[in-house]
Protein backbone atom coordinates (compact mmCIF):
# COMPACT_ATOMS: atom_id res chain seq x y z
CA UNK A 1 0.00 0.00 0.00
CA UNK A 2 2.89 2.37 0.72
CA UNK A 3 4.22 1.65 -2.55
CA UNK A 4 0.99 2.32 -4.04
CA UNK A 5 1.04 5.29 -2.30
CA UNK A 6 3.92 6.50 -3.64
CA UNK A 7 3.53 5.95 -7.46
CA UNK A 8 -0.12 8.57 -6.57
CA UNK A 9 2.13 10.51 -5.27
CA UNK A 10 4.91 10.60 -8.16
CA UNK A 11 2.07 10.90 -10.95
CA UNK A 12 0.69 14.21 -8.73
CA UNK A 13 4.89 15.40 -8.75
CA UNK A 14 4.89 14.59 -12.13
CA UNK A 15 1.83 16.71 -13.11
CA UNK A 16 3.51 19.56 -11.08
CA UNK A 17 7.13 19.02 -12.69
CA UNK A 18 5.26 19.16 -16.31
CA UNK A 19 3.90 22.31 -15.08
CA UNK A 20 -0.25 21.64 -14.54
CA UNK A 21 -0.85 22.37 -11.66
CA UNK A 22 1.24 24.17 -8.89
CA UNK A 23 3.99 22.48 -6.25
CA UNK A 24 1.09 23.50 -3.59
CA UNK A 25 -1.89 21.96 -5.33
CA UNK A 26 0.48 18.75 -5.98
CA UNK A 27 0.92 18.32 -2.35
CA UNK A 28 -2.67 19.14 -1.01
CA UNK A 29 -3.66 16.88 -3.91
CA UNK A 30 -1.78 13.97 -2.21
CA UNK A 31 -2.66 14.37 1.52
CA UNK A 32 -5.79 14.35 0.57
CA UNK A 33 -5.43 11.06 -0.76
CA UNK A 34 -3.96 10.26 1.96
CA UNK A 35 -5.86 11.32 4.41
CA UNK A 36 -8.73 9.22 2.83
CA UNK A 37 -7.14 5.92 2.12
CA UNK A 38 -7.79 3.15 4.10
CA UNK A 39 -7.50 -0.40 3.70
CA UNK A 40 -8.26 -3.89 5.44
CA UNK A 41 -6.54 -7.16 5.93
CA UNK A 42 -7.50 -10.09 8.08
CA UNK A 43 -8.92 -8.54 10.99
CA UNK A 44 -7.30 -5.86 11.07
CA UNK A 45 -9.49 -3.35 9.79
CA UNK A 46 -9.13 0.38 8.62
CA UNK A 47 -5.39 0.25 8.38
CA UNK A 48 -4.28 3.46 7.19
CA UNK A 49 -1.20 5.55 5.48
CA UNK A 50 0.74 8.25 6.84
CA UNK A 51 3.61 10.99 5.87
CA UNK A 52 5.68 12.85 7.73
CA UNK A 53 8.83 14.51 6.79
CA UNK A 54 12.51 13.22 6.79
CA UNK A 55 13.25 15.55 9.64
CA UNK A 56 10.05 14.55 11.09
CA UNK A 57 7.05 17.14 10.56
CA UNK A 58 4.04 15.57 10.90
CA UNK A 59 2.02 15.79 7.27
CA UNK A 60 -0.97 13.72 7.11
CA UNK A 61 -1.79 11.85 10.30
CA UNK A 62 -4.99 10.43 9.71
CA UNK A 63 -6.04 8.94 12.47
CA UNK A 64 -4.56 12.29 14.74
CA UNK A 65 -5.28 15.15 12.30
CA UNK A 66 -4.21 17.00 15.51
CA UNK A 67 -0.41 16.28 14.82
CA UNK A 68 -0.36 17.53 11.60
CA UNK A 69 2.02 19.95 11.32
CA UNK A 70 3.30 19.39 14.46
CA UNK A 71 7.21 18.51 15.16
CA UNK A 72 7.45 14.96 16.62
CA UNK A 73 10.73 14.29 15.73
CA UNK A 74 11.60 13.69 19.40
CA UNK A 75 8.88 11.53 20.27
CA UNK A 76 9.47 8.33 21.73
CA UNK A 77 7.26 5.31 22.63
CA UNK A 78 6.49 3.64 26.02
CA UNK A 79 9.57 1.96 25.60
CA UNK A 80 11.47 4.54 25.01
CA UNK A 81 11.73 3.77 20.92
CA UNK A 82 12.54 7.12 18.91
CA UNK A 83 10.70 5.67 16.16
CA UNK A 84 10.68 8.91 13.92
CA UNK A 85 14.67 8.86 14.43
CA UNK A 86 14.59 5.03 13.68
CA UNK A 87 12.50 5.84 10.07
CA UNK A 88 15.13 8.43 9.23
CA UNK A 89 17.86 6.32 9.76
CA UNK A 90 16.21 3.50 7.63
CA UNK A 91 15.80 5.37 5.04
CA UNK A 92 18.80 6.93 4.54
CA UNK A 93 20.15 3.65 4.38
CA UNK A 94 18.16 1.74 2.49
CA UNK A 95 15.65 4.46 1.06
CA UNK A 96 13.07 2.13 2.35
CA UNK A 97 12.34 -0.40 5.46
CA UNK A 98 11.24 -1.74 8.45
CA UNK A 99 10.56 0.02 11.71
CA UNK A 100 9.56 -1.34 15.18
CA UNK A 101 8.01 0.22 17.90
CA UNK A 102 4.79 0.57 19.78
CA UNK A 103 1.76 2.36 19.50
CA UNK A 104 -1.72 2.69 20.96
CA UNK A 105 -4.69 1.23 18.88
CA UNK A 106 -7.94 2.77 16.98
CA UNK A 107 -11.01 2.79 19.80
CA UNK A 108 -8.03 1.47 22.19
CA UNK A 109 -7.31 3.46 25.78
CA UNK A 110 -4.43 6.04 24.56
CA UNK A 111 -1.91 4.74 27.36
CA UNK A 112 -1.62 1.08 25.88
CA UNK A 113 0.36 0.49 23.40
CA UNK A 114 0.71 -2.71 20.94
CA UNK A 115 3.92 -3.70 19.38
CA UNK A 116 3.49 -2.73 15.62
CA UNK A 117 5.94 -2.90 12.31
CA UNK A 118 5.91 -0.50 10.14
CA UNK A 119 7.07 -0.47 6.02
CA UNK A 120 8.56 3.14 5.36
CA UNK A 121 9.73 4.35 2.21
CA UNK A 122 11.17 8.08 1.32
CA UNK A 123 9.90 9.92 -1.79
CA UNK A 124 12.76 11.43 -2.33
CA UNK A 125 11.67 14.61 -4.21
CA UNK A 126 9.96 16.01 -1.16
CA UNK A 127 12.07 14.34 1.46
CA UNK A 128 8.47 12.87 2.42
CA UNK A 129 8.75 9.49 4.53
CA UNK A 130 5.67 7.56 3.48
CA UNK A 131 4.59 4.58 6.16
CA UNK A 132 1.70 2.44 6.68
CA UNK A 133 1.93 -0.85 9.57
CA UNK A 134 0.45 -3.65 11.28
CA UNK A 135 -0.18 -4.66 15.24
CA UNK A 136 2.00 -7.73 15.19
CA UNK A 137 -0.73 -9.37 17.25
CA UNK A 138 -2.92 -9.43 14.20
CA UNK A 139 0.01 -10.92 12.00
CA UNK A 140 0.07 -13.66 14.81
CA UNK A 141 -3.70 -13.90 14.91
CA UNK A 142 -3.92 -14.19 10.76
CA UNK A 143 -1.11 -16.65 11.20
CA UNK A 144 -2.86 -18.88 13.48
CA UNK A 145 -6.10 -18.02 11.37
CA UNK A 146 -4.32 -19.49 8.10
CA UNK A 147 -3.44 -22.28 10.49
CA UNK A 148 -6.76 -23.14 11.02
CA UNK A 149 -7.89 -23.00 7.24
CA UNK A 150 -5.45 -24.97 5.57
CA UNK A 151 -6.12 -27.75 8.03
CA UNK A 152 -9.33 -28.03 7.60
CA UNK A 153 -9.27 -27.63 4.11
CA UNK A 154 -6.72 -30.69 4.09
CA UNK A 155 -9.54 -32.72 6.23
CA UNK A 156 -11.72 -32.19 3.44
CA UNK A 157 -9.70 -33.24 0.92
CA UNK A 158 -9.13 -36.55 2.97
CA UNK A 159 -12.41 -36.81 3.37
CA UNK A 160 -13.11 -36.41 -0.08
CA UNK A 161 -10.92 -38.78 -1.16
CA UNK A 162 -12.25 -41.45 0.94
CA UNK A 163 -15.36 -40.91 -0.85
CA UNK A 164 -14.34 -41.12 -3.88
CA UNK A 165 -12.56 -44.17 -2.70
CA UNK A 166 -9.41 -43.72 -4.51
CA UNK A 167 -6.97 -45.82 -2.06
CA UNK A 168 -4.47 -43.95 -4.22
CA UNK A 169 -5.99 -40.48 -3.64
CA UNK A 170 -6.28 -41.36 -0.15
CA UNK A 171 -2.62 -41.62 0.56
CA UNK A 172 -1.30 -38.87 -1.12
CA UNK A 173 -3.88 -36.72 1.23
CA UNK A 174 -2.44 -37.60 4.02
CA UNK A 175 0.83 -37.06 2.61
CA UNK A 176 0.11 -33.52 1.08
CA UNK A 177 -1.30 -33.21 5.15
CA UNK A 178 1.64 -34.12 6.80
CA UNK A 179 3.41 -31.84 4.01
CA UNK A 180 0.88 -28.95 4.94
CA UNK A 181 1.15 -29.01 8.40
CA UNK A 182 4.82 -28.61 8.48
CA UNK A 183 4.74 -25.64 6.53
CA UNK A 184 1.83 -24.50 8.67
CA UNK A 185 4.14 -25.21 11.89
CA UNK A 186 7.20 -23.75 10.67
CA UNK A 187 5.39 -20.41 9.31
CA UNK A 188 3.99 -20.06 12.40
CA UNK A 189 6.90 -20.64 13.70
CA UNK A 190 8.50 -17.90 11.92
CA UNK A 191 5.54 -15.35 12.91
CA UNK A 192 5.99 -16.61 16.39
CA UNK A 193 9.25 -15.91 16.80
CA UNK A 194 9.38 -12.32 14.70
CA UNK A 195 7.03 -11.22 17.20
CA UNK A 196 10.13 -12.40 20.15
CA UNK A 197 12.14 -9.70 18.80
CA UNK A 198 10.32 -6.73 19.95
CA UNK A 199 11.02 -7.60 23.46
CA UNK A 200 14.35 -10.08 23.37
CA UNK A 201 17.70 -9.03 22.11
CA UNK A 202 18.27 -11.26 18.88
CA UNK A 203 20.20 -14.57 19.94
CA UNK A 204 21.17 -17.77 18.36
CA UNK A 205 18.26 -19.76 19.82
CA UNK A 206 15.51 -17.87 17.52
CA UNK A 207 16.65 -19.69 14.26
CA UNK A 208 14.72 -22.42 13.13
CA UNK A 209 15.73 -26.09 12.84
CA UNK A 210 14.52 -26.28 9.15
CA UNK A 211 16.59 -27.42 6.13
CA UNK A 212 15.15 -28.36 2.75
CA UNK A 213 15.25 -27.32 -0.74
CA UNK A 214 11.40 -26.75 -0.73
CA UNK A 215 10.40 -22.81 -0.76
CA UNK A 216 9.71 -23.44 3.03
CA UNK A 217 13.08 -24.50 3.03
CA UNK A 218 14.44 -20.63 1.34
CA UNK A 219 12.17 -18.80 3.29
CA UNK A 220 13.62 -20.52 6.45
CA UNK A 221 16.86 -20.16 5.13
CA UNK A 222 16.54 -16.52 4.69
CA UNK A 223 15.32 -15.98 8.03
CA UNK A 224 18.00 -17.84 9.96
CA UNK A 225 20.84 -16.24 8.06
CA UNK A 226 18.51 -13.10 8.58
CA UNK A 227 18.99 -13.49 12.69
CA UNK A 228 22.68 -14.45 11.98
CA UNK A 229 23.68 -11.63 10.60
CA UNK A 230 21.76 -9.57 13.07
CA UNK A 231 23.19 -11.60 15.93
CA UNK A 232 27.05 -10.72 14.99
CA UNK A 233 25.89 -7.09 14.13
CA UNK A 234 24.58 -6.83 17.71
CA UNK A 235 27.39 -8.70 19.34
CA UNK A 236 30.17 -6.60 17.52
CA UNK A 237 28.35 -3.46 19.06
CA UNK A 238 28.49 -4.91 22.33
CA UNK A 239 32.21 -5.72 22.12
CA UNK A 240 33.16 -2.65 20.91
CA UNK A 241 31.01 -1.07 23.59
CA UNK A 242 32.70 -2.77 26.42
CA UNK A 243 36.09 -2.22 25.30
CA UNK A 244 38.63 -0.23 27.08
CA UNK A 245 39.71 2.29 24.38
CA UNK A 246 39.23 3.62 20.80
CA UNK A 247 42.57 1.86 20.14
CA UNK A 248 40.71 -1.18 21.40
CA UNK A 249 37.72 -0.80 18.90
CA UNK A 250 40.12 0.20 15.68
CA UNK A 251 42.15 -3.30 16.37
CA UNK A 252 38.43 -5.14 16.62
CA UNK A 253 37.47 -2.89 13.44
CA UNK A 254 40.74 -4.36 11.82
CA UNK A 255 40.21 -7.97 12.83
CA UNK A 256 36.32 -7.77 11.71
CA UNK A 257 37.76 -6.61 8.05
CA UNK A 258 40.68 -9.57 8.15
CA UNK A 259 38.12 -12.32 9.79
CA UNK A 260 34.68 -11.81 8.69
CA UNK A 261 35.15 -10.55 5.42
CA UNK A 262 38.75 -11.80 4.53
CA UNK A 263 40.04 -8.34 2.98
CA UNK A 264 43.83 -7.82 3.26
CA UNK A 265 44.56 -4.45 2.20
CA UNK A 266 42.89 -1.49 4.31
CA UNK A 267 43.58 1.63 6.51
CA UNK A 268 41.23 3.80 8.92
CA UNK A 269 41.88 7.50 9.01
CA UNK A 270 40.89 9.83 11.93
CA UNK A 271 39.77 13.10 11.26
CA UNK A 272 40.73 16.04 13.28
CA UNK A 273 38.74 18.47 12.50
CA UNK A 274 40.11 21.21 14.82
CA UNK A 275 43.38 20.98 13.01
CA UNK A 276 41.85 19.85 9.84
CA UNK A 277 44.30 16.96 9.36
CA UNK A 278 44.28 13.05 9.40
CA UNK A 279 45.77 10.76 11.36
CA UNK A 280 46.18 7.55 10.20
CA UNK A 281 45.63 4.84 12.68
CA UNK A 282 44.85 1.46 10.98
CA UNK A 283 46.80 0.35 8.20
CA UNK A 284 47.18 -3.72 6.96
CA UNK A 285 50.85 -2.92 4.99
CA UNK A 286 54.05 -0.47 5.83
CA UNK A 287 52.75 1.89 3.84
CA UNK A 288 50.06 4.72 2.99
CA UNK A 289 47.51 3.97 -0.04
CA UNK A 290 46.98 7.38 -0.20
CA UNK A 291 49.52 10.54 -0.67
CA UNK A 292 50.79 11.98 2.46
CA UNK A 293 49.65 15.55 1.97
CA UNK A 294 46.30 13.94 2.88
CA UNK A 295 48.06 13.82 6.86
CA UNK A 296 48.38 17.32 7.13
CA UNK A 297 45.14 18.76 4.80
CA UNK A 298 41.82 16.83 5.42
CA UNK A 299 40.41 18.55 2.46
CA UNK A 300 42.83 16.75 0.05
CA UNK A 301 40.80 13.30 1.13
CA UNK A 302 37.95 13.46 -0.61
CA UNK A 303 35.51 11.06 1.23
CA UNK A 304 36.16 13.63 4.40
CA UNK A 305 36.05 16.83 2.40
CA UNK A 306 32.45 15.32 0.34
CA UNK A 307 31.00 13.40 3.70
CA UNK A 308 30.28 10.92 1.31
CA UNK A 309 31.31 7.87 0.20
CA UNK A 310 34.33 7.75 -2.73
CA UNK A 311 34.55 4.31 -4.89
CA UNK A 312 37.35 4.01 -8.18
CA UNK A 313 35.15 1.05 -9.35
CA UNK A 314 32.26 3.89 -10.19
CA UNK A 315 35.01 6.23 -11.47
CA UNK A 316 38.77 5.47 -12.24
CA UNK A 317 41.16 7.82 -10.73
CA UNK A 318 38.22 9.34 -8.49
CA UNK A 319 40.51 10.81 -5.57
CA UNK A 320 43.52 12.26 -6.61
CA UNK A 321 45.57 11.75 -3.25
CA UNK A 322 44.89 7.99 -3.99
CA UNK A 323 48.44 6.72 -4.30
CA UNK A 324 47.81 3.34 -6.26
CA UNK A 325 45.97 4.40 -9.12
CA UNK A 326 47.62 1.80 -11.55
CA UNK A 327 47.25 -1.26 -9.45
CA UNK A 328 44.60 -0.80 -6.91
CA UNK A 329 40.77 0.00 -6.33
CA UNK A 330 39.82 1.70 -3.50
CA UNK A 331 36.49 2.18 -1.61
CA UNK A 332 36.35 4.88 1.08
CA UNK A 333 33.81 5.27 3.85
CA UNK A 334 33.23 7.83 5.78
CA UNK A 335 32.04 7.46 9.30
CA UNK A 336 29.63 10.35 10.21
CA UNK A 337 30.12 11.92 13.67
CA UNK A 338 27.55 14.51 15.11
CA UNK A 339 27.47 15.91 11.63
CA UNK A 340 30.42 15.62 10.48
CA UNK A 341 33.03 13.17 9.32
CA UNK A 342 34.82 11.42 12.00
CA UNK A 343 36.80 9.03 10.81
CA UNK A 344 37.50 7.29 7.03
CA UNK A 345 37.17 3.58 6.03
CA UNK A 346 39.64 3.12 3.19
CA UNK A 347 39.55 -0.52 1.79
CA UNK A 348 41.58 -1.36 -1.40
CA UNK A 349 41.53 -4.45 -3.67
CA UNK A 350 43.93 -5.81 -6.38
CA UNK A 351 42.54 -4.29 -9.85
CA UNK A 352 41.83 -7.58 -11.00
CA UNK A 353 38.67 -7.95 -8.63
CA UNK A 354 35.84 -6.74 -10.47
CA UNK A 355 32.92 -4.60 -8.16
CA UNK A 356 30.10 -7.35 -8.57
CA UNK A 357 32.60 -9.82 -6.78
CA UNK A 358 32.76 -7.39 -3.99
CA UNK A 359 29.23 -5.56 -3.69
CA UNK A 360 27.53 -7.91 -1.51
CA UNK A 361 30.76 -7.50 1.42
CA UNK A 362 31.22 -3.80 0.94
CA UNK A 363 27.25 -3.34 1.94
CA UNK A 364 27.81 -5.71 5.01
CA UNK A 365 30.85 -3.70 5.67
CA UNK A 366 29.09 -0.38 5.78
CA UNK A 367 26.02 -2.06 8.14
CA UNK A 368 28.89 -2.56 10.76
CA UNK A 369 30.54 0.34 10.53
CA UNK A 370 27.56 2.26 10.96
CA UNK A 371 27.31 0.37 14.04
CA UNK A 372 30.67 1.35 15.26
CA UNK A 373 30.24 5.10 14.51
CA UNK A 374 28.89 6.04 17.73
CA UNK A 375 30.70 4.27 19.45
CA UNK A 376 34.10 5.62 18.49
CA UNK A 377 32.89 8.87 19.21
CA UNK A 378 32.12 7.95 22.68
CA UNK A 379 35.50 6.14 23.13
CA UNK A 380 37.58 9.30 21.27
CA UNK A 381 35.75 11.47 23.70
CA UNK A 382 36.86 9.61 26.75
CA UNK A 383 40.36 9.26 25.12
CA UNK A 384 40.19 12.99 25.20
CA UNK A 385 38.81 13.19 28.18
CA UNK A 386 41.94 10.53 29.86
CA UNK A 387 44.55 13.40 28.03
CA UNK A 388 43.99 16.17 29.88
CA UNK A 389 44.94 16.00 33.10
CA UNK A 390 42.53 16.44 35.68
CA UNK A 391 42.39 13.94 38.15
CA UNK A 392 41.88 14.05 41.92
CA UNK A 393 45.00 12.69 43.61
CA UNK A 394 43.93 10.91 46.76
CA UNK A 395 41.25 9.02 44.76
CA UNK A 396 42.51 9.23 41.09
CA UNK A 397 38.93 10.10 40.33
CA UNK A 398 38.56 13.13 37.64
CA UNK A 399 37.95 15.44 39.51
CA UNK A 400 35.33 18.31 39.40
CA UNK A 401 37.03 20.92 37.06
CA UNK A 402 37.14 18.40 34.65
CA UNK A 403 33.48 17.67 34.76
CA UNK A 404 33.24 21.66 34.01
CA UNK A 405 34.73 21.82 31.34
CA UNK A 406 33.53 18.38 29.60
CA UNK A 407 29.63 18.40 30.72
CA UNK A 408 28.57 20.36 27.69
CA UNK A 409 30.60 17.95 25.10
CA UNK A 410 29.47 15.03 27.05
CA UNK A 411 26.00 16.03 27.26
CA UNK A 412 25.77 16.80 23.34
CA UNK A 413 27.60 13.52 22.39
CA UNK A 414 24.81 11.66 24.57
CA UNK A 415 22.45 13.07 22.71
CA UNK A 416 23.26 12.99 19.64
CA UNK A 417 23.97 9.38 19.97
CA UNK A 418 20.51 9.00 21.17
CA UNK A 419 21.14 7.42 24.28
CA UNK A 420 20.70 7.97 27.76
CA UNK A 421 23.25 8.27 30.65
CA UNK A 422 22.73 7.37 34.80
CA UNK A 423 23.67 10.23 36.84
CA UNK A 424 24.31 9.08 40.41
CA UNK A 425 25.16 11.23 43.04
CA UNK A 426 26.96 9.26 45.93
CA UNK A 427 27.61 10.47 49.52
CA UNK A 428 29.03 8.73 52.26
CA UNK A 429 26.68 9.00 55.72
CA UNK A 430 28.30 10.54 58.56
CA UNK A 431 31.46 10.58 57.19
CA UNK A 432 33.01 12.83 60.14
CA UNK A 433 32.68 10.72 62.50
CA UNK A 434 35.08 8.97 61.15
CA UNK A 435 37.50 12.06 60.88
CA UNK A 436 36.89 12.87 64.11
CA UNK A 437 37.25 9.44 66.09
CA UNK A 438 39.87 8.45 64.16
CA UNK A 439 41.73 10.90 62.37
CA UNK A 440 41.78 12.27 59.00
CA UNK A 441 44.09 10.07 57.55
CA UNK A 442 42.24 7.02 58.42
CA UNK A 443 39.14 9.11 57.15
CA UNK A 444 41.76 9.43 53.77
CA UNK A 445 41.83 5.28 53.64
CA UNK A 446 37.68 4.97 53.97
CA UNK A 447 37.30 7.46 51.11
CA UNK A 448 39.69 4.83 49.19
CA UNK A 449 37.47 1.89 50.10
CA UNK A 450 34.87 3.97 48.45
CA UNK A 451 35.88 4.41 45.38
CA UNK A 452 37.31 0.83 45.37
CA UNK A 453 33.37 0.25 45.70
CA UNK A 454 31.97 2.13 43.02
CA UNK A 455 34.92 0.63 40.58
CA UNK A 456 34.00 -2.54 41.11
CA UNK A 457 30.26 -1.95 40.45
CA UNK A 458 30.82 0.20 37.36
CA UNK A 459 31.71 -0.53 33.75
CA UNK A 460 34.61 0.83 32.05
CA UNK A 461 33.32 3.49 29.96
CA UNK A 462 31.17 4.82 32.82
CA UNK A 463 32.89 8.05 34.46
CA UNK A 464 33.35 8.77 38.27
CA UNK A 465 33.81 12.17 39.67
CA UNK A 466 35.00 13.77 43.13
CA UNK A 467 32.05 15.59 43.23
CA UNK A 468 33.07 17.17 46.73
CA UNK A 469 34.94 16.03 49.67
CA UNK A 470 33.07 12.72 50.16
CA UNK A 471 30.87 13.30 47.41
CA UNK A 472 31.21 11.59 44.35
CA UNK A 473 29.23 11.76 41.19
CA UNK A 474 29.01 8.36 38.73
CA UNK A 475 28.05 8.81 34.98
CA UNK A 476 27.11 5.03 33.51
CA UNK A 477 26.83 5.21 30.02
CA UNK A 478 24.44 3.71 27.70
CA UNK A 479 21.67 2.44 30.60
CA UNK A 480 18.24 2.24 31.01
CA UNK A 481 16.57 3.17 34.55
CA UNK A 482 16.48 -0.41 35.86
CA UNK A 483 20.31 -1.00 35.35
CA UNK A 484 21.20 2.44 37.11
CA UNK A 485 19.49 1.60 40.18
CA UNK A 486 21.35 -2.15 39.83
CA UNK A 487 24.31 -0.22 39.47
CA UNK A 488 23.47 2.26 42.25
CA UNK A 489 22.47 -0.68 44.71
CA UNK A 490 25.52 -2.63 43.89
CA UNK A 491 27.52 0.06 44.85
CA UNK A 492 25.93 0.62 47.89
CA UNK A 493 26.27 -3.53 49.11
CA UNK A 494 29.69 -3.20 47.96
CA UNK A 495 30.40 -0.30 50.30
CA UNK A 496 28.50 -1.89 52.86
CA UNK A 497 30.16 -4.73 53.35
CA UNK A 498 33.63 -3.28 52.85
CA UNK A 499 35.35 -3.38 55.83
CA UNK A 500 38.88 -1.15 57.21
CA UNK A 501 40.89 -1.98 60.23
CA UNK A 502 42.03 0.38 62.46
CA UNK A 503 44.37 -0.34 65.49
CA UNK A 504 41.97 -2.36 67.63
CA UNK A 505 38.07 -2.29 65.91
CA UNK A 506 36.94 -2.97 62.37
CA UNK A 507 35.32 0.33 60.40
CA UNK A 508 32.32 0.04 58.64
CA UNK A 509 30.75 2.98 56.52
CA UNK A 510 27.30 3.58 54.25
CA UNK A 511 26.71 5.60 51.29
CA UNK A 512 23.16 7.46 50.11
CA UNK A 513 22.78 7.34 46.65
CA UNK A 514 20.45 9.79 44.47
CA UNK A 515 19.58 8.63 40.60
CA UNK A 516 18.77 10.70 37.62
CA UNK A 517 18.22 9.88 34.14
CA UNK A 518 19.88 12.48 31.60
CA UNK A 519 18.29 13.37 28.88
CA UNK A 520 15.12 11.32 30.66
CA UNK A 521 14.83 13.74 33.49
CA UNK A 522 15.64 16.76 31.90
CA UNK A 523 17.32 17.92 28.62
CA UNK A 524 20.00 20.29 30.91
CA UNK A 525 22.86 18.24 32.08
CA UNK A 526 23.18 20.55 34.96
CA UNK A 527 19.57 20.05 36.26
CA UNK A 528 19.88 16.75 35.87
CA UNK A 529 22.74 16.44 38.18
CA UNK A 530 20.84 18.79 40.37
CA UNK A 531 18.41 16.47 40.21
CA UNK A 532 20.06 13.29 41.90
CA UNK A 533 22.05 15.54 44.64
CA UNK A 534 17.75 16.43 45.38
CA UNK A 535 17.87 12.54 45.53
CA UNK A 536 20.78 11.73 47.58
CA UNK A 537 19.01 14.30 50.38
CA UNK A 538 15.85 12.25 50.34
CA UNK A 539 17.85 8.96 50.71
CA UNK A 540 19.59 10.64 53.63
CA UNK A 541 16.51 12.28 55.13
CA UNK A 542 14.88 8.79 55.07
CA UNK A 543 17.12 7.27 57.15
CA UNK A 544 20.97 6.66 55.09
CA UNK A 545 22.36 3.75 53.25
CA UNK A 546 19.80 3.88 50.63
CA UNK A 547 19.53 4.41 46.56
CA UNK A 548 16.63 7.11 45.86
CA UNK A 549 15.05 8.15 42.34
CA UNK A 550 14.87 11.45 41.34
CA UNK A 551 11.06 11.88 41.03
CA UNK A 552 9.69 15.34 40.02
CA UNK A 553 7.52 15.79 43.38
CA UNK A 554 10.47 16.20 45.08
CA UNK A 555 11.69 19.06 42.77
CA UNK A 556 10.00 22.68 44.54
CA UNK A 557 12.26 24.96 43.13
CA UNK A 558 13.37 26.33 39.71
CA UNK A 559 16.79 27.68 40.99
CA UNK A 560 19.94 25.70 41.06
P1 LIG B 1 25.85 12.88 56.16
O1 LIG B 1 26.46 13.08 54.81
O2 LIG B 1 25.41 11.51 56.36
O3 LIG B 1 24.79 13.88 56.43
O4 LIG B 1 26.97 13.12 57.24
P2 LIG B 1 28.44 13.58 57.07
O5 LIG B 1 29.14 13.47 58.36
O6 LIG B 1 29.07 12.86 55.94
O7 LIG B 1 28.23 15.11 56.76
P3 LIG B 1 29.02 16.16 55.96
O8 LIG B 1 28.75 15.97 54.50
O9 LIG B 1 28.64 17.49 56.53
O10 LIG B 1 30.53 15.93 56.30
C1 LIG B 1 31.48 15.74 55.33
C2 LIG B 1 32.82 15.61 55.97
O11 LIG B 1 33.77 15.02 55.09
C3 LIG B 1 33.42 16.92 56.37
C4 LIG B 1 34.91 16.79 56.13
O12 LIG B 1 35.60 16.78 57.34
C5 LIG B 1 35.06 15.42 55.51
N1 LIG B 1 35.97 15.42 54.37
C6 LIG B 1 35.82 16.11 53.23
N2 LIG B 1 36.88 15.87 52.40
C7 LIG B 1 37.72 15.02 53.06
C8 LIG B 1 38.99 14.43 52.72
O13 LIG B 1 39.57 14.64 51.66
N3 LIG B 1 39.56 13.62 53.66
C9 LIG B 1 38.96 13.37 54.86
N4 LIG B 1 39.55 12.56 55.71
N5 LIG B 1 37.77 13.94 55.20
C10 LIG B 1 37.15 14.76 54.32
MG1 LIG C 1 28.64 15.62 52.04
MG1 LIG D 1 28.33 12.75 54.00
Amino acid sequence: MVNVAINQINVLYKEYADGEISKAEAKDEAIKMIYSARYNIGDSQANYIWINTIDGIMVVDPPKPELNGKNVWDFKDKNGVSLFRDMERVVKTNGFGYVHYCWPKLGKPKNVCYPKMSYVRLFYPWQWIVGSGFYLDSIQKQIDEYSKRKKHEMFRMILLSFLLGGGVSCVSGVVFYVIISRMVYHLYKVGEVSGKFVYEEINKDLKLPYESKDELGYLVGNFNAFIDENYKLSLFKKTIEEDRDIESVYARIENLLKGEFDIKEFSVYEVNNSKNALKNVVLSGNELYCKHDVLIDSTLCRAARTASEVSSFEEKGVCLSFAKKDKKNHICIPLMIGGGVGSVIQIVFNNDIEYADVAKNVKRIKKFLKDAAPVIDSKRLLAQLQESNVRDPLTNLYNRRFLDEFASTFSESIKRRNTQVGILMCDIDFFKQVNDVYGHNIGDEMLKVVVNSIYKAVREADIAVRYGGEEFLILLQDVNENSALDVAERIRTNVESAEIAVSNSIIKKTVSIGVSIFPYDSEDFWKCVKYSDVAMYKAKESGRNRVVRFEESMWESEEY
